[in-house]
């Protein structure tokens, strides 16, 4: 059987009939991705002039129900210029959750302003808005929340404090792809919002980003500072420092073959995290992950605390799983525990989920099968 990763160490397996190596994720490109992609090959269109890059802005922003989409470069650079066109800068802050993947801070850093971190709730462990609340400053300008492996955030909670306080709301929908609040997807919650298209994301486009956001002005500004800010009406014209955050159309094509099947793709995360559930609802010590009753989540990647009652670390049972060929991941570690922003404030929530939660195998290619034997080898790993 081929392997099917390539960013995890050979892996041997001591029972005695091998078993398939289970990927944390993998992108599945089985629908039309190689026919656009050829397509544009064949006609020459590969770089960031094409028809498939505003197919792929308009068939995702109607997917966010967001009047504008904004194909950028990769997520983090889509957080950056949401950043730049909502005017955060040199002395502003913003407050983020502590526990999220690094691009979100840094694409803060990126502009000058300086992350402030809050802690997570332990519902949901996403960003506590009673936190957010003690982290306001006469500099904070913006709040970035972030819907954590696919569960959104209580948005009319963040929106709420952002109104009394006069702060913009990006979304980091990097991981959420089609997740809902209360029936409205994620992409549409804020005054504008950024997801990735990484190759383990929702959907990929190798490397690719978008913004989504229902404001002209932002939308028009975002997408002239993605092309190097150059005047719409004197070429080589610059009046501001832009940049080039542009998508290909080579990326784009792989963005609407994927959205084709992106519905699809939510029903299968969700199948599987049904199937996990069911399997491992009632092992002692294992905490599954939320789904409140206003949310939706899309489970990019299902995700486990493993607590004292397991009896067997988190580290531990990662090792037990990759012995028998079995991928997964540690949660982010809380960003304010990084070196380039270490700081000696305690964000207990947040640092407790963080060195209690793993990853599952999550890839939408993964069979009923495979996640029945992961769901086993968790539940062996006690004994
Ligand atoms: C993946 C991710 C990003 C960055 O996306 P890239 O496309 O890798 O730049 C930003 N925020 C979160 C929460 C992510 O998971």
């Amino acid at each position: 059987m081929p392997r099917t990763s390539t960013d995890s160490n050979d892996v041997t397996t001591s029972t005695t009939e091998p078993e398939p190596f289970i990927p944390i994720a993998e992108p599945l490109l089985t629908g039309n991705e190689l026919a656009y992609v050829t397509d544009c090959v064949k006609s020459s269109w590969v770089s960031s002039i094409g028809k498939y890059i505003p197919r792929f802005e308009e068939d995702f922003a109607r997917f966010c129900n967001t009047k504008h989409g904004i194909a950028t470069s990769n997520g983090t650079t889509a957080l950056h210029l949401a950043l730049v066109v909502s005017g955060i800068g040199q002395g502003d802050e913003v407050i983020i959750p502590t526990l999220t993947f690094v691009a979100t801070a840094n694409a803060i850093t990126y502009t000058g302003a300086k992350p402030v971190f809050a802690d997570s709730e332990s519902r949901t462990w996403n960003l506590d808005p009673v936190d957010v609340k003690r982290k306001i400053t006469p500099r904070t300008k913006a709040i970035i929340p972030v819907h954590l492996y696919g569960h959104p955030v209580d948005m009319d909670a963040i929106n709420q404090i952002a109104n009394e306080h006069q702060l913009a709301v990006i979304e980091d929908a990097a991981e959420a792809h089609g997740a809902e609040y209360k029936g409205r997807r994620v992409g549409g919650l804020g005054r504008i919002a950024a997801f990735s298209f990484y190759g383990n994301k929702i959907i990929t486009t190798g490397e690719g980003g978008m913004l989504t956001t229902d404001d002209d002005e932002l939308a028009e500004k975002a997408r002239w500072l993605r092309d190097h800010g150059m005047s719409t009406t004197e070429r080589y014209w610059h009046p501001v420092i832009g940049y080039n955050y542009r998508l290909t159309n080579l990326q784009a094509a792989l963005g609407v073959a994927q959205m084709e099947r992106v519905e699809e793709f939510i029903s299968r995360k969700r199948a599987l995290a049904e199937l996990y559930r069911s399997e491992l609802k009632n092992v002692p010590g294992i905490t599954l992950p939320p789904e409140e009753s206003w949310a939706k989540s899309v489970y990019w990647m299902y995700s486990i605390l493993v607590g004292d009652e397991f009896g067997v670390t988190r580290d531990a049972l990662m090792e037990h799983l990759k012995a028998r060929g079995i991928d997964s991941r540690p949660f982010f570690h809380p960003i304010h525990t990084l070196p380039p922003y270490l700081n000696s404030q305690s964000l207990p929530v947040a640092e407790r989920v963080a060195r209690q939660g793993i990853n599952l195998p999550s890839a939408v290619s993964l069979t009923d099968r495979s996640a029945q034997r992961v769901a086993d080898a968790i539940r062996e790993a006690r004994r």
